[in-house]
């Protein structure tokens, strides 16, 4: 059985400021310094992409986007190409944030596009999948994050999955202090992991699966202790340099 190392990924989503930014990042560099076993990156704006090359350059901190656009260049007024974040030395970029899809109207096919720009780039996708609140109610969390998966399968392939990185966030968890409870989440996880596992075996053992939906310090250790899950991405927490270095120290097997 392969054995995953842990990520936490920290979400900023429209937050920072450059003084603020840089009081964050060195103080996360040195909380969590030593802590080799487990990924760190943060997921900051892009205004910010150049200050946290800066600053994480030369560290064990990685940096990446939370959207990408899926043309390479052209007449998109507002839009950031793969290519762009890749000269920022971006490593990871965020796809499908419910928050993008529910806001922004970014369907799975979009996604989709977006997710194979960014690989085509040599980004790694953070590909974000989960239900509403009314899903979960209905009982169809398993179709609606199966459909979320299929069409990124079905575009891509199952082996671009091999160097992608799954988020399962329940939309209900996101922002509000609800979070999944250790067992929901683990049954989503599996799931995912089994759907890609009718696949390919190999890509599905090899996977890492986050848990994202305030996750805190206080739920963190919980969480990360499901055998399906493999980190989390994390947004309100990560802006608060204790809470995000617990959560990452949480993260050591
Ligand atoms: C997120 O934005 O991806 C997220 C999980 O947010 P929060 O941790 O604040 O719920």
């Amino acid at each position: 059985m392969a054995t995953r190392s842990k990520l936490v990924a920290g979400n900023w989503k429209m937050h920072g400021g450059l003084m603020q930014n840089q009081d964050l990042l060195k103080e996360i560099i040195a909380g969590t310094v030593g802590l080799r076993e487990v990924h760190i990156a943060v997921c900051v704006p892009y205004p910010y992409l150049s200050q946290a090359q800066l600053l994480l350059q030369d560290t064990h901190v990685y940096w990446g986007a939370q959207n990408v656009s899926y043309y390479a260049q052209g007449a998109y007024t507002g839009e950031v190409s793969a290519a762009m974040l890749v000269d920022f030395r971006c490593r990871y970029v965020i796809v499908g944030h419910s928050e993008r899809r529910a806001s922004y109207g970014e369907d799975s096919a979009t996604v989709a596009l977006k997710f194979n720009a960014a690989q085509a780039a040599g980004l790694t996708p953070i590909l974000c999948v989960g239900e509403t609140l009314a899903q979960r109610e209905s009982a169809v969390t398993e179709q609606v994050v199966a459909e979320q998966l299929d069409a990124v399968i079905e575009s891509e392939g199952i082996n671009a999955l091999a160097k992608s990185v799954i988020a399962y966030e329940p939309v209900w968890a996101i922002g509000t202090g609800k979070t999944a409870t250790p067992a929901q989440a683990q049954d989503v996880h599996a799931f995912i992991r089994d759907r890609i596992a009718a696949h390919d075996l190999e890509v599905a053992a090899s996977l890492k699966i986050l848990y994202g939906g305030s996750v805190k310090a206080n739920n963190a250790q919980e969480l990360f202790g499901m055998p399906d899950i493999d980190g989390g991405l994390i947004g309100g927490a990560s802006l608060i340099a204790n809470e995000f270095i617990t959560i990452c120290r949480a993260a050591k097997n």
